[in-house]
């Protein structure tokens, strides 16, 4: 590989193996198993009641695919019969129903600005199933007020026709496909194959014409993926033009998915030095292919929503990447979908689709495990956004949403900065904290700080051990089950 411009002992200082991205604050791992169902109806409730007109983010959960990617750690079940996926979904309209009772009882409407349909693939359920799920949806709230309606799309199993369906009779009208990398030996050493060929067919003038957002996600440390290998995809995606890239990193975690050691069969993945220097590449790359760097892993065209979003303030980053539309007041439902009601609470349903119908055969609502947020943690949890989001923490910015001062409130942790601002990773002034354009690859390190459960001073060993004590407790929840 070419050597990185940036200070490879900066990269080796910094490096941490366990690292969070901070779609949420506190991480999951630090969520109550005892925060059940009864506890989520009561959070909707007051949550809903004090905040009526707040846009919702309502997210749906399919969590099939036909062929397994080995790099996935999606919540996910791979099947070709396609009688499983009906089965799930009599359960899904059955979560959806007893979700909207329950509201109705309560006399809550919700207020739906963005529909998200993710997975899996989405695009597993036949023409049909998606309508009906649609309707559903339809008849459940006001559907004339929702802005955004993203279907994630496996390239490989839609053709123009269909996308123009998901479009034109259920309303789609942003696409967000598993892009990944265009390297036929990234993509045969990962078990997923769609070359760029596959997009330049399905993304037809008509298909563009009717999806004002075309997202591609773009996943960094794949086998096989050099600088040179990278540059070339880069090229493809600026010729193919999605509005939007998404990039995240890799998470090797054998332990969860034992299946990702075959990717290691013919080599070792890019260590963290060289996936430093593939984002360099694509950072460079695709700012001269006109994108601009919107977020943390966020590339967008210059009149896309998602820059908009970005230049106005109400671009946010989630558990479904970088979003528009401001704060995300997420609902969601589906094995595994994370709810999150303002930054009050977050709540998570079961992983597994045995416990999922379990819970709604008995009439209750999936709930696996949640939170609510302490002021402290809320606090936090902005800092830990408006870094991700926009690299920085606007002192104003803070004084207005908490009514706090912010600098005595973050002292200590301005003073830890102190090394990253000597590093040159971060500068302070009396308006914020913010990072400098090399400190943006340190954007995780930085908001890192900010992270009272899991700081920057913990061990590689106590942040194991963490995620052990998380992992064992679930293990006994599916037992007791
Ligand atoms: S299509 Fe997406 S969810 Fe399914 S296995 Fe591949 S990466 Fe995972």
């Amino acid at each position: 590989m070419k050597k990185s411009s940036i200070d490879a002992n900066l990269i080796k200082k910094y490096h941490q193996d366990i690292v969070y991205n901070y779609a949420e604050y506190p991480t999951k791992d630090h969520w109550s198993l005892d925060f059940n169902g009864e506890d989520k109806k009561k959070a909707l409730v007051k949550w809903l009641s004090e905040n009526q007109n707040k846009p919702i983010f309502f997210y749906v959960h399919i969590p099939f695919c036909e062929q397994l990617c080995w790099f996935c750690t999606c919540s996910k079940v791979i099947t070709k019969d396609y009688e499983k996926v009906k089965d799930y979904l009599v359960y899904l309209h059955k979560e959806i129903d007893l979700l909207f009772n329950f509201l109705n009882e309560n006399k809550i409407k919700l207020n739906v600005e963005t529909v998200f349909f993710g997975g899996g693939s989405p695009t597993i359920l036949n023409r049909d199933d998606l309508k009906k799920l649609v309707d559903r949806l339809k008849s459940l709230f006001d559907w004339s007020k929702v802005v955004n309606f993203t279907i994630e799309s496996d390239p490989r199993r839609v053709d123009e026709d269909r996308l123009l369906y998901n479009n034109k009779v259920c309303g789609a009208n942003r696409i967000s496909f598993g892009m990944q990398d265009f390297d036929s030996n990234v993509q045969r050493r990962v078990n997923r194959e769609q070359p760029a060929e596959l997009f330049k067919q399905i993304l037809t003038k008509e298909v563009r014409k009717v999806y004002k957002e075309i997202a591609f996600d773009f996943l960094i440390g794949l086998p096989g993926q050099t600088t040179e290998t990278i540059g070339v995809t880069c090229e493809k995606i600026i010729e193919l033009k999605p509005t939007l890239v998404q990039l995240s990193l890799m998470a090797y975690k054998p332990w969860v998915a034992k299946y990702q050691i075959q990717m290691l069969a013919e080599g070792p993945l890019p260590d963290f030095l060289e996936r430093k220097e593939l984002l360099e590449i694509i950072h460079k790359k695709l700012s001269a292919g006109g994108y601009i760097r919107t977020g943390f892993e966020c590339y967008s065209l210059p009149d896309s929503p998602m820059t908009k979003a970005f230049e106005d303030g109400t671009a946010h980053y989630g558990a479904s990447g970088h979003q528009t539309g401001g704060p995300v007041n997420f609902i969601a439902v589906g094995s595994s979908a994370t709810s999150n009601l303002g930054d009050d609470y977050y709540s998570q349903n079961f992983y597994d689709i045995a416990s999922y119908k379990k819970f709604l055969d008995q009439g209750k609502f999936p709930t696996f495990r949640g939170m609510k947020l302490s002021k402290d943690d809320q606090i936090r949890q902005h800092a830990t956004q408006q870094l991700r989001s926009y690299f920085k923490i606007d002192f104003k910015n803070f004084e207005k949403n908490f009514g706090i001062d912010i600098k005595k409130y973050f002292s200590k942790e301005i003073e830890y900065l102190d090394e990253m601002i000597k590093d040159g990773l971060v500068v302070i002034s009396d308006d914020g904290i913010e990072m400098t354009l090399l400190g943006r690859d340190f954007s995780q390190n930085i908001s890192n700080v900010f992270d009272k459960y899991d700081p920057p001073t913990k061990s590689y060993n106590e942040r194991l051990a963490t995620i052990k004590k998380a992992k064992a407790e679930q293990a006994k929840i599916q037992e007791l089950i």
